[in-house]
C-alpha cells in the first residue's frame, strides 16, 4: 500500500462519498486538496483529520461549474500543493426523476454542468501537469447509470454515460504517459445523493434504500483506494460495484 506524500485533489469532499474517500485517503497517508461548494463542511473535515491523523489538507472551495473559477483554483495552489498527481473526479449529482416530456430543464443544465463540464474543466486544468510529469491517475465517478439506461433516468444516466466515454477515451488520449484512468461505476450508495435529488423531500430521498442494504461511502473509498494504490504498471479501468441485494438499476431485492 502507497504510504508515500502523494497529492490527491478530490472534488465533491464535503459529503457522501468525496468525503469518506478524504477521511480515508488522509489514514492512509496521502496529502490532500478538498474541494466543494460548501466551505464549512470542508473545514469541519479538514479540522476533524488534523486531529484525527495529524495531518493538514488544503481547503479549496469551488463550483466545477465555474470553468474560470476552476482555473483560477488550481493556479493559485501553494507551490508545495501544486503537483497534483491524482485527481478524483467525484462531484456531481442526480437532480430530479421525470419521464423525458415533464423534465426540468434546469434540473438537466445543473447536471450536464456539473457531471460532464465540471469533469472536463478539472480534467484540463491538471492533466497537463500530469502529462508533463509522466505520471498520475484520473479516478472519475461514474455509475451503474453511465452502463444502462432505467425509466426517468434519462439526463442522469446520459450524463454518466459520458463521463464513461470520457474514461475510455482519456485512456486512449493519454496512452504512453504514465497516466491512469479508472471509472467508478456504484449502484446504491446511501449518501445524500438521494436528498438532492428529491430536493431535500426527506421521505422520498429514503425511498431508494427501502427493505435492503445499501452501499456506505466507505465501501466506495476503499475501491478507490485500491485502485490508487496498485504498482504503477496497472492500470484499474472500470469498476462496479452494487450492494448484494442489487443486481443492476432495475432488480432490486427487498425485504418489504
Ligand atoms: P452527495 O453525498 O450528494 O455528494 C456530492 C458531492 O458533490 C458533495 O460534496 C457536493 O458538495 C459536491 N458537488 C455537487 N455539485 C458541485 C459543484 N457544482 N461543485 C463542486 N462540488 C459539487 O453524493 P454522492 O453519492 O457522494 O455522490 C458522489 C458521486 O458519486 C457523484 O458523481 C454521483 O453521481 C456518484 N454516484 C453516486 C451514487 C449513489 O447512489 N449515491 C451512485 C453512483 C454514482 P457541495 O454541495 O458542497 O458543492
Amino acid at each position: 500500500m502507497n504510504k508515500g506524500k502523494e497529492t490527491v485533489w478530490i472534488t465533491g469532499a464535503s459529503a457522501g462519498i468525496g468525503m469518506e474517500t478524504a477521511l480515508l485517503l488522509a489514514e492512509t497517508g496521502y496529502q490532500l486538496i478538498l474541494s466543494s461548494r460548501r466551505k464549512k463542511q470542508l473545514e469541519d473535515l479538514s479540522e476533524k483529520i488534523l486531529r484525527r491523523y495529524g495531518t493538514s489538507v488544503q481547503v479549496v472551495p469551488l463550483d466545477v461549474t465555474e470553468r474560470k473559477e476552476v482555473e483560477k483554483a488550481v493556479r493559485g495552489l501553494p507551490e508545495d500543493w501544486a503537483q497534483v498527481d491524482i485527481l478524483i473526479n467525484n462531484a456531481g449529482l442526480a437532480a430530479g426523476l421525470d419521464h423525458l416530456q415533464e423534465g426540468d430543464i434546469n434540473d438537466w443544465e445543473r447536471m450536464i454542468d456539473t457531471n460532464i463540464k465540471g469533469l472536463l474543466y478539472m480534467t484540463r486544468s491538471l492533466l497537463p501537469g500530469m502529462a508533463e510529469r509522466g505520471r498520475g491517475h484520473v479516478v472519475n465517478l461514474g455509475s451503474i447509470a453511465g452502463k444502462e439506461v432505467y425509466e426517468r433516468g434519462n439526463v442522469y444516466c446520459a450524463t454518466k454515460h459520458a463521463v464513461d466515454a470520457l474514461s475510455r477515451a482519456m485512456r486512449i488520449d493519454l496512452l504512453g504517459r504514465g497516466i491512469r484512468v479508472t471509472n467508478i461505476a456504484p449502484g446504491l450508495v446511501e449518501t445524500e445523493f438521494s436528498l438532492v435529488r428529491f430536493k431535500g423531500d426527506t421521505r422520498k430521498a429514503k425511498d431508494p434504500y427501502r427493505g435492503m442494504t445499501p452501499l456506505g461511502g466507505r465501501d466506495v473509498a476503499e475501491a478507490i483506494l485500491f485502485a490508487i494504490t496498485r504498482p504503477p504498471h496497472v492500470c484499474i479501468n472500470d469498476l462496479v460495484i452494487t450492494p448484494t441485494a442489487q443486481a443492476n438499476s432495475f432488480y432490486v431485492k427487498r425485504n418489504s
